[in-house]
């Protein structure tokens, strides 16, 4: 068995959409869990549409979800030569011939076929031509397309690992264009010509591809070279089974990566969308290496997967929850920043202000974008107080007085931590003959501006003794005054 080599050929015609990147992780998790090799091949032979600010996203991307290649990127656009050398050997051996139909006539077939409602098949026009009628076609200037002569009985068949057997009928294949007349090859040849020569064994690819393979294996074939091992992998749909698209929300991993998810939780989550790791269906966190381990393309499904963003958001918590704090810290400055709550660069106490942030509001977010929001108190100080939070605590009895009770002998602290705020709360509630929870629940607003949020007392020892006391006071004068 030759080493195993998979490849990921993106077009680099727009973002990478989380069903591209979920193709590169299954091909990633393949070569990964058999000690093979992971290609990265840039298909830009379409000169329209590819555009190199794409290719830079499209690396980034990939470097951000951890999904790193062993070789390349490959450019199929500087692989012109190799392609144009494979077409004219076929010619040479009578695989394949020039053709020098016009795009009139051809638009006439198509027409033409399309009044019968049936699709249109290339008649072989020139796959013999009279002799001379190709030298006068050259010396007038026409630009001749290669086509490969394919089969007009039987059927081909398309191995697949995920979805067997596949047949298709060669009534239906046409003598495909090769290389066009600019040119540059099709897409079909040039990915099959490139899977061979770059020792391909596996491609692993989405389903919308299936299509395209017989094609493949038909100019595989005529150079003949042994096939690689396709594996087409399913669609990923919307909730309501409609394609994924922009109305979904997120779907592009940049999209999700500006949304506030973790790298590592949008592989985990991609690498359940059409794979279940077997028994034991209900584990579903896993690190890239145990999902290597792992992987079997056998038990990748037929079936379309549907994305859930309740799940995903799901275990994007739980590695917000878990992630290495200074990761987690570092991954989340551009949030704070964008929200105004930091200027970076940051001073190392700021940077470790935040850190101590993020360790006590973490268990609460679902995102990194969440995760700034609902810990802006701890950076500025005119915030709001929460409407319904007002009417509840600040607007009853006594609440003023309380709180600045409280601020009175928060001042008298000696040593401001955690046990000794929570005492004193606790002894003055006594002494004021309330429960805790009359005097917690409107410094809790008073310092938060919120009804909920971490433990009080966290939230009070990381603002600090004078900024507490300021703000209850301050709290405290509202109320009194009557400005609510
Ligand atoms: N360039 C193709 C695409 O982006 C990939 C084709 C393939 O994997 O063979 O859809």
């Amino acid at each position: 068995m030759p080493t195993v080599k998979v490849r990921f050929a993106p077009s680099p015609t727009g973002e990478l959409h989380i069903g591209g990147a979920r193709t590169a992780l299954f091909n990633l998790l393949f070569a990964t869990g058999s000690g093979g090799k992971f290609l990265l091949r840039i298909d830009d032979t379409d000169l329209e549409r590819s555009r190199a600010d794409y290719i830079e996203k499209l690396l980034s991307a990939m470097s951000w979800l951890g999904l790193t290649w062993d070789e390349g990127p490959v450019y199929q656009s500087k692989r012109l030569d190799q392609y144009k050398e494979v077409a004219e050997r076929l010619v040479t051996e009578g695989k394949a011939y020039y053709c020098y139909c016009s795009t009139t006539v051809l638009a006439e077939g198509r027409s033409e076929a399309k009044k019968d409602s049936k699709a249109y098949l290339y008649p072989g026009t020139c796959r013999n031509l009279r002799e001379g009628q190709e030298e006068s076609y050259r010396r007038e200037g026409v630009a001749p397309v290669i086509r490969l002569r394919t089969p007009d009985e039987g059927t081909t068949v398309v191995k697949d690992i995920i979805r067997g057997e596949v047949e298709f009928d060669n009534t239906n294949i046409d003598d495909l264009i090769i290389i066009k007349s600019n040119g540059q090859p099709t897409y079909n040849f040039a990915s099959i010509v490139d899977d061979l020569q770059m020792g391909v064994t596996h491609v692993i690819r989405a389903e919308e591809h299936l299509s395209n393979t017989p094609r493949q294996q038909l100019c595989a074939e005529a150079t003949g070279q042994d096939l690689p091992v396709f594996a087409h992998v399913p669609m990923i749909l919307a909730p309501d089974r409609s394609k994924l698209s922009k109305r979904h929300g997120a779907t592009s991993v940049e999209e999700f990566h500006a949304e506030g998810y973790l790298p590592e939780a949008l592989v985990n989550y991609m690498a359940l969308l059409g794979w279940s790791p077997g028994a034991g269906g209900e584990e579903e966190i896993f690190s890239l290496a145990e999902m290597a381990k792992r992987f079997d393309l056998n038990k990748v499904t037929k079936t379309a997967a549907v994305y859930d963003v309740t799940k995903l958001s799901w275990m994007n918590s739980h590695y917000i929850r878990t992630y290495d704090l200074n990761k987690l810290t570092d991954a989340t400055l551009p949030f704070f920043e964008a929200k105004g709550l930091i200027e970076l660069p940051l001073q190392e106490s700021e940077y470790n202000y935040l850190m101590q942030v993020i360790a006590v509001v973490r268990e609460r977010a679902k995102t990194l974008v969440e995760l700034a929001e609902i810990s802006d108190y701890f950076f500025i100080d005119d915030f709001d107080y929460d409407e319904k939070g007002v009417k509840k605590h600040f607007q009853k009895e006594n609440a003023g007085f309380y709180i600045r009770k409280a601020a009175e002998q928060l001042r008298t602290l000696e040593s401001y931590d955690h046990n000794s705020i929570e005492n004193l709360y606790q002894n003055l509630c006594e002494e004021l003959e309330i429960s805790l929870g009359r005097l917690i629940q409107p410094t809790r607003l008073a310092i938060t501006g919120r009804n909920a949020g971490p433990g009080l007392f966290e939230i009070m020892f990381l603002l600090g003794q004078n900024k507490t006391i300021q703000r209850l006071e301050h709290a405290a004068n509202i109320i009194e005054s009557d400005q609510l």
